[in-house]
């Protein structure tokens, strides 16, 4: 018997159809013994909609009532998840972030995790009782909701494996498991049998959609290993400890001797969703830059690349650098 902490993402999740389908699976793993927690994404799309309907009421929306929008679509499919489970006859409840509670720092829209109490939750999942979890909310020590930034679903499932001392944190989504590239746009993709949290966390930290970048350091730090597998395909239903169907993500240590040759390149990763600002004429003196990075840090924008350009005029530079694109707009009011 193990611990399972199993998450399902949007595409998962669309419908009622395919979460009876995820009730089925999560039934399989009940029923085969294991103890079982099950954080949910909400449906696919439905974030964005969310996501553009603040956009649409103002562009500079309030963080923490856009955190009261956005966190709805997972409470809508932790309850539904519950109610399938229930009709086939399983034990299961939902655990909203608030009343785990999931805590987490102020940053409305990018929260971290501070703690989680899972007290409650392990002796429900102890007692047998599926333990149905909205993944990406929490709440802030104002008692306010709050939201860990999107795909922070992993991260959400990442925290209880960890909180709950689980054996394994399975994360199913649309593809069967990590690719050397995105499947999607290159047919000669393959899939990697493991790779260390180090590599993970590189390919995500550029763009590799599978994971979140935050949930893969998480899972280093707490030591929590990651299996990444498909809701879709057959094989991912039944499985044993012994026969993982998916990607496993694990640390150095596990990697095989025979992999230490493994290629260099373990695989390539994009990202469409950056913005580019320039500043020009920036005064080319100690502390300018300054000026610049810390109001974007006190406002919780996170600036990737940055770029110092050949100045133009004597005395006078150009700065040049990325933030995520949904910031655009408050960064250049920040600015
Ligand atoms: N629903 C949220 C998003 O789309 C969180 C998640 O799915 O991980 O970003
Ligand atoms: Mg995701």
């Amino acid at each position: 018997m193990a611990r399972i902490v199993m998450k399902f993402g949007g595409t998962s999740m669309a419908g009622i159809e395919r979460i009876r389908r995820v009730a089925q699976i999560v039934k399989q793993q009940a029923d085969a013994g294991h103890e079982v927690a099950v954080v949910v994404s909400a449906m696919a799309g439905d974030t964005d909609r969310l996501v553009n309907f603040c956009r649409e009421a103002s562009s500079l929306y309030d963080p923490a009532e856009y955190d009261v929008v956005v966190s709805s679509g997972e409470q809508v499919t932790s309850g539904l998840l519950a109610i399938a489970l229930q009709s086939l006859g399983a034990k299961a409840r939902s655990w909203l972030g608030w009343q785990m509670p999931v805590r987490t720092i102020e940053a409305h829209s990018k929260a971290r995790i501070q703690t989680i109490d899972a007290e409650k939750l392990s002796a429900s999942m102890a007692s047998g009782e599926i333990a149905i979890i909205p993944g990406f909310q929490g709440i802030s020590d104002e008692g306010r909701i709050t939201t860990l930034g999107r795909g922070g679903s992993d991260t959400s499932a990442v925290a209880i494996a960890a909180a709950v001392k689980a054996d394994r944190c399975d994360i199913y989504t649309d593809v069967d498991g990590v690719y050397t590239t995105d499947p999607r746009i290159v047919t000669r993709a393959r899939k990697l049998k493991k790779v260390t949290f180090e590599e993970m966390l590189e390919l995500a930290s550029v763009g590799a959609k599978v994971l979140q970048t935050r949930s893969v350091g998480l899972a280093m730090k707490e030591g929590v290993r990651i299996q990444v597998l498909s809701s879709f395909t057959d094989e991912s239903t039944n499985f044993t400890a012994d026969d993982l169907p998916g990607t496993m993500i694990v640390s150095e240590d596990e990697m095989e001797i025979e992999d230490m040759e493994r290629k260099l390149i373990t695989g390539i990763a994009h990202d469409k969703n950056e913005a580019k600002i320039t500043l020009t004429r920036v005064p080319d003196k100690p502390g300018a830059v300054a000026d610049i990075f810390e109001p974007l840090a006190e406002a919780a924008i996170n600036v990737d690349m940055i770029i110092q350009n050949v100045g133009r005029e004597k005395g006078e530079t150009d700065v040049t650098f990325t933030v995520p694109s949904v910031d655009l707009d408050r960064a250049m009011q920040v600015l």
